[in-house]
């Protein structure tokens, strides 16, 4: 079938395009609100049909060396960066995002593959020689069998690669399910990725019938979930039946502290671009800023200046640097959150004027000063882009304050004094702490939250932690 047909058939499954049979699904252009595509949504028969063919699948590809587990995806990585150019305004069309925003996220998709398709040759167990006279301990690493990977739509390509990296390099098969509204990049993105049928599926729909569908099949061992902090916990309950497996990346709202001694105008910089980055719909994103109150003035008047500079419009329009959100609710979510919060409006705080975005789903940048410690700016998850920044006493009053959040993915700290950005990095309550540094996320390093925000970890050598079982074997000989 031709790509085309994968699209509008809604599923791959077993390395073909798979006719869903359930209801279609709209797929919309969040740039002038119109409806440019349908796919078929997956019934519970699709879901079993998808995960049968990774279970199927599982045996020959668990038995692989794991040297050439890692070639088949380096070679499926390639594949899918030399049509990268293709990739991009499907992205930018189904989720919004700018042309350059797209590239950049297929191109980090493409290399966290890559780095796990490297790390294949250093997947390793243990030995513990001489546990008593003529007897050894192995530890051996196993697949879980067939994960299920959820993931929602603000970073449709990386949020999934995150999963399919390590889950398929330690020998599991994976059934992917978008969200329902940014499906057609990802049916794409694994076709071209060529992995031996089965290997790799993907299925369409919504989350309260495909995705729970998905997740209680008696059949998937793991599920791996990136979303909200609400359908996290929900999954948390479905999984429970069958003990599944589960990494948990969820909501987030980093907090960034500015201290006096900061790099003023960098802090500034990484404070607009981590909050604006993707019109502000990341977990990652920059969603508090406390700065102290000697040099508030001039850092205010930097953010604020930024934020009035960017330009707004369609993602594949030339010179745009910010895009519509994601969908009308998203947009509107954001427009309430900013009207119950109060605060001083230094900019934005409501759809730009120019009438050619009416039908879009934009919201201008927005940035509030001081709104209550109470207020949805501090306490939810504002996702979009709408900043508060509140002025600080000291070290202490922004550490105490970044912590009042239940939340606990990221953070970042401003400071030229190495005592107090090591302060900061042990009593921030979270799984990432930046000191100078703009909030990029590293395939290097572990990645996950605490609190509300989640567990377990992607990226880095851990991630593998979460996608094997580790088997303890005694050898006694003579
Ligand atoms: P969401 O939880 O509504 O949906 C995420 C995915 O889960 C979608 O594919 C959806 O269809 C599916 N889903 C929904 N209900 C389900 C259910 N009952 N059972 C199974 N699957 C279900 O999330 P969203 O609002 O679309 O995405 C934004 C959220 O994702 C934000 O909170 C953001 O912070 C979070 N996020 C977290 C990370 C991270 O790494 N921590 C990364 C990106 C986004």
């Amino acid at each position: 079938m031709s790509t085309q047909a994968v699209a509008e058939a809604g599923a791959f499954i077993a390395g073909a395009a798979h006719q869903n049979g359930g209801q279609p699904l709209p797929i919309t252009n969040p740039a002038d609100g119109r409806v440019f595509a349908e796919v078929a949504s997956a019934t519970a028969a699709d879901v079993d049909a998808a995960v049968s063919a990774a279970r199927e699948a599982f045996g020959e590809w668990s038995a692989r060396a794991v040297s050439k587990r890692g070639e088949l995806l380096a070679a499926g990585a390639r594949n899918v960066r030399e049509h990268i150019d293709e990739l991009v305004p499907l992205l930018t069309r189904e989720q919004g995002k700018t042309l350059r925003d797209s590239r950049i996220e297929l191109n980090r998709a493409v290399e966290t593959l890559e780095h796990y398709a490297g790390l294949s040759k250093a997947l390793r167990g243990a030995f513990t020689p001489h546990l008593d006279p003529n007897t050894d301990g192995m530890v051996l690493r196993r697949p879980l069998g067939v994960v299920a990977a959820i993931v929602p739509w603000n970073f449709p390509t990386t949020l999934l690669c995150n999963k399919l990296g390590p889950a398929l390099v330690a020998g599991n098969t994976v059934v992917a399910k978008p969200a329902d509204t940014t499906p057609l990049t990802t049916l794409r993105f694994v076709e071209l990725l060529g992995l031996p049928p089965g290997v790799v599926n993907v299925v369409t729909g919504t989350g309260p019938d495909v995705g729970e569908a998905l997740v209680t099949h008696p059949d998937v061992r793991k599920v791996a979930f990136t979303g909200s902090t609400k359908t996290g916990e929900r999954i948390m309950q479905l999984a429970s039946g069958g003990t599944k497996r589960l990494t948990l990346e969820l909501g987030g709202s980093d907090p960034l502290i500015i201290c006096e001694d900061a790099d003023l105008a960098k802090a500034a910089s990484a404070a607009s671009m981590g909050r604006f980055y993707n019109c502000g719909q990341a977990c990652l994103a920059v969603k508090r800023v406390y700065v102290v109150e000697s040099v508030a003035d001039e850092v205010i008047e930097a953010i604020t200046a930024k934020a009035k500079k960017l330009r707004i419009g369609p993602g594949d329009a030339e010179g745009v640097q910010i895009g519509p959100l994601h969908t009308a609710r998203q947009r509107d979510l954001v427009a309430d959150q900013v009207s119950r919060s109060g605060g001083e409006l230094l900019c934005g705080g409501g759809a730009p004027e120019d009438q050619e975005l009416a039908n879009g789903f934009f919201y201008s940048p927005t940035v509030i000063l001081d709104p209550p410690h109470d207020s949805p700016m501090a306490t939810e998850e504002v996702f979009g882009p709408a900043l508060p920044i509140w002025r600080v006493r000291d070290l202490d009053e922004a550490i105490e304050r970044s912590n009042a959040s239940q939340y606990g993915l990221g953070s970042s700290i401003w400071t030229t004094d190495l005592d107090r950005a090591r302060e900061a990095a042990e009593r921030l309550e979270c799984g990432y702490t930046w000191i100078n540094s703009p909030t990029k996320v590293y395939d290097e390093l572990p990645f996950g939250g605490v609190k509300s925000s989640g567990f377990g970890k992607e990226h880095g050598e851990e991630a593998f932690d979460y996608y094997t079982d580790s088997k303890s074997v005694v050898v006694r000989s003579g």
